[in-house]
């Protein structure tokens, strides 16, 4: 197996603690790679990576191309380079191609990179809108805004991350959407899929930034996230 890497921009422990503010720019996150996820300084909607373009998906449930300028306090991107590649053709709850993507992975102790380009017959997404304050990822997670999308075709991205890793990236699957036509997404809660092409690569690599902000170097980053993590990313 060729090695690849996850690079993640600050452990997902410092957003858990309301550290929602860090100074790394997209344009220096495009550098680590062209596919993935994350969200931007202040929760300023979800983030979605795609062939190298950000998409910053906002509380009002459409997408606008991010500038390079933009700050972020967590991404996770890698290079993508499907290994495996399948088309999935059944009608299927969320729950049910979860337990199908799980029986791909060849090991729960790798890290796998996601994207499955398909049509949903129903797909409830959520984003955040911007907060003023350092809020706890719990507490934030209470001002979510959900859509749900009827017969609509679009692309999944993100990750599975096995669970002992939760300190540094999001545990489990993590996938965000985004519409086709590009106009619309969020952070997928649930989906009904008709079909779609599933592209899955094993990483078996992690290069993580550690920020250098004041928040960051006081922070007691310590506690066990698990628990909050399952509650605002689940
Ligand atoms: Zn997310």
């Amino acid at each position: 197996m060729t090695q690849s890497n996850l690079y993640v921009s600050s452990p997902v422990n410092a957003l858990v603690q309301g550290i929602l503010r860090e100074e790394i720019t997209l344009s220096h996150i495009l550098k680590k790679g062209d596919f993935g996820l994350g969200t931007f300084n202040d929760l300023d909607g979800e983030m979605v990576l795609l062939d190298g373009i950000f998409y910053q998906l906002r509380s009002d449930g459409t997408a606008l191309v991010a500038s390079t300028n933009t700050q972020s306090p967590y991404a996770c991107v890698t290079h993508f380079k499907p290994t495996h590649i399948s088309e999935y053709s059944h009608s299927a709850s969320f729950a049910k191609l979860q337990a199908y993507l799980h029986d791909l992975l060849l090991s729960q102790n790798l890290i796998y990179a996601m994207k499955i380009t398909g049509r949903f017959s129903s797909l409830r997404a959520r984003s955040v809108p911007k907060q003023e304050a350092y809020r706890p990822l719990v507490e934030v997670a209470h001002d979510q805004v959900e859509f749900n999308f009827e017969h609509v075709s679009g692309t999944l991205v993100g990750f599975w991350t096995p669970d002992f890793m939760h300190s540094v990236t999001v545990p489990g699957f993590h996938l965000h959407f985004l519409t086709d036509n590009r106009l619309h997404g969020g952070h997928l809660l649930d989906c009904q899929i008709e079909q779609g092409r599933i592209e899955l690569q094993p990483i078996d690599q992690l290069v993580l930034d550690l920020p250098h902000s004041i928040q960051y170097l006081n922070a007691s980053l310590d506690g066990d996230t698990m628990q909050a993590l399952n509650k605002a990313e689940h």
